[in-house]
């Protein structure tokens, strides 16, 4: 059984707006759970709904096989960071760390040796005896993350915990958090829109679009294994390229280049005739040149060199695409190119319900 169940639960909001729809998952215990999705998804209505802080209109959620539907926020063993990690300004770090433990009235010793551990944990043991506004964004954040995780509870929610951290401390924080999730092992739901934040931290994460999951699954079988467009565009960045086109006896035509694609539609090929299917494949799924797979001619319309990697903007003679070529294979700008795509990195969904064929 596992640790978390959510049974077809909905939430429609007093207006009547219907924010989720039969959200289905089971969780088990210990897992780093990842909701994304672009905003107005329903990520954190379902995350509030696990949290106790908005009812469930439809459904069941049953926490270690007991339902808790009806269950208040602190009967639950959850604690919850939120996107604005408000510390009390006139509390010390210390203070703010202690400030739940002390509520619950427990010992001072006990306290300071558990605000001792977490400080260790989050490295703020230097910071104690400061007030919040002598931290650092990413400072006052671990203090929030630090308040969670001292209550010791089993769930751990956090709601677009790093969107108020510039880029390069949100990349140190999804580090310390994963570190912190393997040290404590608490059962994780994280919520965000960006896709890099739920590849990296995830064990499995839930792809969310108008209230409706898309998919779950881990990051890898996400990005090879995407069930329709909406989520192959989603994780990858750049994100995938995708063409929409007819099929024609096998075969489609990705501006004048006419692809043979009828070993990737297989028996499906009859079924697709003379239909419009979507044809995708990754920025990084290219090789230069003529090669296996299908071949493309294109035109250079620009070029970024990132270091690792240069981006290639292409014109497949009016479809726009992005190539991720090796830096010492930069094309020279309106150069005109051919490339090739393995047939394993070709990705065909049908037109009309954009599933993956
Ligand atoms: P974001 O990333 O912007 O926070 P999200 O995926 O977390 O987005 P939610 O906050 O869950 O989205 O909102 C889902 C939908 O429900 C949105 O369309 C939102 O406008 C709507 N919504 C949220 N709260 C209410 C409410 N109290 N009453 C009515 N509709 C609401």
């Amino acid at each position: 059984m596992a640790y978390l169940s959510l049974k077809d639960i909905n939430k429609i909001y007093p207006n009547g707006f219907h924010a989720v729809h039969d959200f289905n998952l089971e969780i088990e215990k210990g897992e780093f759970i990842v909701f994304v999705g672009p905003s107005g998804c329903g990520k954190s209505t379902t995350l509030r709904m696990i949290a106790g802080l908005e009812d469930i209109s439809k459904g069941d959620f049953l926490i270690d096989g007991v339902r808790a539907n009806e269950k208040g926020p602190r009967d639950r063993g959850i604690a919850m960071v939120f996107q604005s990690y408000a510390l009390y300004p006139q509390m010390t770090v210390y203070d703010n760390l202690a400030f739940g433990l002390t509520l619950q009235g427990i010992d001072e010793d006990i306290i300071e040796k558990k605000v001792k551990n977490v400080a260790a944990v989050l490295g703020l043991t230097d910071y104690l005896d400061r007030l919040p506004k002598a931290l650092s964004g990413g400072q006052r954040q671990r203090v929030a993350v630090g308040r969670a995780i001292i209550r010791k509870v089993g769930i751990f929610l956090m709601d677009e915990p790093l969107s108020n951290l510039d880029a390069k401390q949100r990349v140190t924080m999804r580090s310390e958090i994963t570190d912190i999730h393997h040290k404590t092992g608490s059962t994780t739901i994280y919520v965000t829109h960006d896709q890099t934040e739920a590849m990296t931290m995830a064990d499995r994460i839930v792809v969310m679009k108008e209230g409706y999951i898309q998919q779950v699954g881990t990051p890898y079988e996400l990005y090879f294994n995407p069930v329709n467009v909406f989520v192959a565009g989603f994780i990858g960045e750049p994100p995938m390229n995708f063409v929409r086109t007819v099929v024609k006896k096998g075969k489609v035509k990705v501006g004048d280049n006419v692809l043979d694609i009828a070993v990737k539609l297989g028996d499906k090929a009859s079924l697709y005739e003379g239909k419009e299917i979507v044809f995708g494949f990754r920025p990084e799924a290219i090789v230069l040149g003529k090669g296996e797979g299908v071949s493309i001619k294109a035109s250079v319309e620009l070029t970024e060199l990132l270091g690792d990697n240069t981006n290639v903007y292409v014109d497949i003679q009016g479809e726009k695409s992005i190539l991720k070529v090796n830096p010492h294979d930069t094309p020279e700008m309106d150069s005109n190119i051919e490339f090739s795509i393995p047939y394993e990195s070709v990705y065909l969904f049908d037109g009309e319900t954009e599933r993956r064929i």
